[in-house]
C-alpha cells in the first residue's frame, strides 16, 4: 500500500518534497506524487498541503490523512475527504518558534510606535512620544493553543502583560486566560494590541468585525497571524478611519495572493504581510510525517488529531 503526496504545489516543488520524503521515509514506503500515474486502490495514506478540492476522492482504501500545513480549515470545507479518515495535524516545533519570531516581531513593531515614527518620518518631523514598557503593555491573544501559547509565553518572558483567551480554559503560570463570550469582553476591554491565533471555523470567522473593534480600547492595533476569514475587512478600514484602531499588521487575507488593487496594499495604517508568518519547513515537515507513518504501520494513531465536530 502506498503513499500519496497532494499539495498545492509546482513542479519544483513537488520534487523537493519527494526529496525530502524519500530521505525520511522508511525504505518500503511507496511515495506517489498527485501528478505521478498511481492505482486510487493503493493509496492507504495521505499526505496533504491545502489539497485542491475533490483530490482525495476514488481513494477507497485511505485510512491516515497527514496535513503538512498547521491550517486544516481548507481541508476541513472540502466536502469529499472521507469523514471516517482521521487527519493528523502537524505540529512542527520550528513552525512554531517561526510564528512566536513573527508575533514578537509585530508587537515590537508595534509597542515601540514604529507606524507612528514613520508617519512623523514622511513630513519630516522630529517628535518625541512618550515612552512606554513592556510591562505597561496589555497584549491580548485570541487562540491559546500549539501557537498561541508559544507566543504568549514568549510576550510573556519580555514583561508584556499577556491574557490570552480560548474554548476550554487553560491554566498557564504568569498568563491569565479567559473563555466564553464575558472573558472575551473582558480581554478585549484591555487589548492594547490583539493577535489572532484562532483557527478558521464557522465560530470563528469574521470574529474580527465591527462590533469586536468597538470593545477595544480607542487606539489599539491588531494582528492577524491566523486566517483572512477571520476578519470583516470593510469594518477594519471603518475603524482604522475614525481613529479607534491606529494599525493593523495583516499576515492573512480573505483572498491570497491579495489582488493588486486591494485598498490594503497602500493603506498607510496597514501593514500587509504575504503569507509568510510560519511556513512549513519541508525539512522538519518531512520528518514528522514519516515518524507518525512508522508509528501508524506500527498500529498506533499519531497524535493530535483534528476533531471534525470543531473544527480545527
Ligand atoms: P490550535 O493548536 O488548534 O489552537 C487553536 C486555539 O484556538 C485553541 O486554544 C482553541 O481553544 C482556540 N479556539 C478554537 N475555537 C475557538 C472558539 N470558538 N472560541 C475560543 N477559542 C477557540 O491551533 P494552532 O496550531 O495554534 O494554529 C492556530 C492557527 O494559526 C491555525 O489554525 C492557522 O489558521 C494559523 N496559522 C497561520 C500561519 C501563518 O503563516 N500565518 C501558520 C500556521 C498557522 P482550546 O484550547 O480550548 O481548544
Amino acid at each position: 500500500m502506498s503513499i500519496l503526496l497532494v499539495g498545492e504545489f509546482g513542479a519544483e516543488e513537488y520534487a523537493r518534497w519527494r526529496e525530502n520524503l524519500a530521505a525520511c521515509l522508511a525504505g518500503d514506503e511507496i511515495l506517489r506524487l498527485a501528478t505521478d500515474k498511481y492505482d486510487p486502490a493503493s493509496i492507504e495514506i495521505a499526505l496533504v498541503a491545502n489539497p485542491p478540492a475533490g483530490s482525495l476522492v476514488g481513494l477507497r482504501n485511505l485510512r491516515l490523512i497527514q496535513s503538512l500545513w498547521a491550517g486544516v480549515d481548507r481541508l476541513l470545507s472540502d466536502a469529499t475527504v472521507p469523514a471516517h479518515v482521521p487527519i493528523v495535524r502537524l505540529i512542527d516545533p520550528n513552525l512554531t518558534q517561526a510564528m512566536t519570531e513573527c508575533a514578537l516581531a509585530c508587537v515590537m513593531f508595534l509597542h515601540r510606535q514604529f507606524p507612528a515614527y514613520a508617519e512623523q518620518q514622511a513630513t519630516r518631523e522630529w517628535k518625541k512620544r512618550p515612552q512606554t514598557l513592556a510591562r505597561q503593555r496589555r497584549v491580548g491573544i485570541l487562540g491559546f493553543g500549539q501557537l498561541g501559547q508559544a507566543v504568549a509565553a514568549a510576550l510573556a518572558s519580555l514583561n508584556f502583560d499577556v491574557e490570552a483567551w480560548s474554548a476550554r480554559s487553560h491554566s498557564f503560570e504568569g498568563i491569565r486566560t479567559r473563555t466564553g463570550q464575558s472573558g472575551l469582553a473582558a480581554l478585549l476591554e484591555r487589548s492594547d494590541i490583539l493577535i489572532n491565533l484562532l483557527p478558521l471555523t464557522a465560530e470563528t470567522a469574521d470574529i474580527l468585525n465591527a462590533n469586536l473593534f468597538r470593545q477595544l480600547p480607542r487606539g489599539a492595533s491588531i494582528v492577524n497571524l491566523a486566517r483572512g476569514g477571520h476578519l470583516d475587512e470593510g469594518s477594519l478600514l471603518d475603524a482604522l478611519a475614525s481613529g479607534h484602531l491606529a494599525h493593523a499588521i495583516l499576515d492573512v487575507f480573505r483572498e491570497e495572493p491579495l489582488p493588486r488593487d486591494h485598498p490594503f496594499w497602500s493603506h498607510p495604517r496597514i501593514t500587509a504581510l504575504p503569507h509568510v508568518a510560519a511556513e512549513t519547513d519541508m525539512k522538519t515537515a518531512a520528518k514528522i510525517a514519516a515518524d507518525n507513518i512508522r508509528e501508524f504501520r506500527g498500529s498506533r494513531m499519531p497524535a493530535p488529531l483534528v476533531d471534525r465536530a470543531k473544527g480545527y
